[in-house]
């Protein structure tokens, strides 16, 4: 059984069929790449939501050099069997370390290039196209929700986890890009690390993931275009960096684990 619901009425959606329909009718086409599109036009504003092409060629190809690797097998090591929804999974990267035998895997992300990206490379989990808002997912289906620095949305989160499930979140550290940030920025700061503002979850465990990665040529670049510097630096920062063949910086993730506080 899918956990997927029909994103406009909420009943559940019958995935096997072709086209997928719900009881009422609404009916959504597989892509070619095997994703489903349930991002209604009324729930995003913009008529390409989520991160640019140019974003989505970068991420995939800066993840596939494995650089963050560590933190891939790390988060698929915290997983129980079950049911694993990766929220705003971008081109599937971790999901893809996720998948197993007794899993049944999903991922999300409002960004179509990015699904479509990672409906390409892994046949063995079932991605489709949504936004945090409106996640298209029965209540109480999810085992491990896995949320990989992107905005959280807890009533959402909480509606579709199971009461004894746990949310992975994993924001950036302190030193998180660093060595990247030295070279764009005169006075780099440190990422603020706030705890989760909700009265939904409550924390069970924390670890932190440090170490150092040296960029080598074009991954530079590909590094600054996967992270929100890149929307937010002045040209005289990225142009310095793209002076620069090799990149050494350190990368700090802070992996949290959530439970539901039960009311
Ligand atoms: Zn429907």
């Amino acid at each position: 059984m899918s956990i997927i619901i029909c994103p406009v009425c909420g009943k559940p959606l019958n995935t096997k069929e072709k086209p997928c329909l719900c009881e009422v009718g609404h009916s959504f086409d597989r892509a070619k790449e095997g994703y489903l599109n349930l991002l209604l036009s009324n729930q995003h504003k913009s008529r390409h939501p989520g991160d640019s092409p140019q974003s989505c060629k970068a991420r995939r190809a800066f993840l596939s050099s494995g650089y963050y690797e560590p933190l891939a097998i790390f988060v698929a090591s915290l997983l129980s069997d079950g049911t694993v929804l990766d929220a705003c999974c971008g081109e599937g990267y971790y999901t893809s370390f996720m998948t197993g035998e007794n899993r049944a895997v999903y991922g999300f992300d409002i960004a179509k290039d990015m699904i479509k990206l990672a409906s390409k490379r892994d046949k063995s989990a079932e991605f489709f196209v949504a936004g945090i808002n409106n996640i298209p997912v029965e209540e109480k289906s999810v085992d491990t929700l896995t949320h990989i620095f992107a905005p959280v949305n807890d009533s959402e989160f909480s509606r579709i986890l199971k009461d004894d499930g746990i949310m992975i979140d994993v924001i950036p550290g302190a030193d998180h890009l660093m060595g990247l940030k030295s070279i764009l920025y005169d006075e780099p700061y440190k990422n603020p690390v706030s705890p989760l503002d909700s009265s939904l979850f409550r924390q069970q465990d924390e670890k932190t993931l440090k170490y150092d990665i040296t960029a080598e040529g074009e991954d530079v670049m590909n590094l600054f275009h996967m992270t929100p510097y890149a929307y937010k630096t002045a040209l005289t920062g990225e142009k310095k960096l793209a002076q620069v063949s090799s990149l050494r910086t350190s990368v700090e993730f802070v992996v949290r684990i959530y439970k539901k506080s039960i009311r």
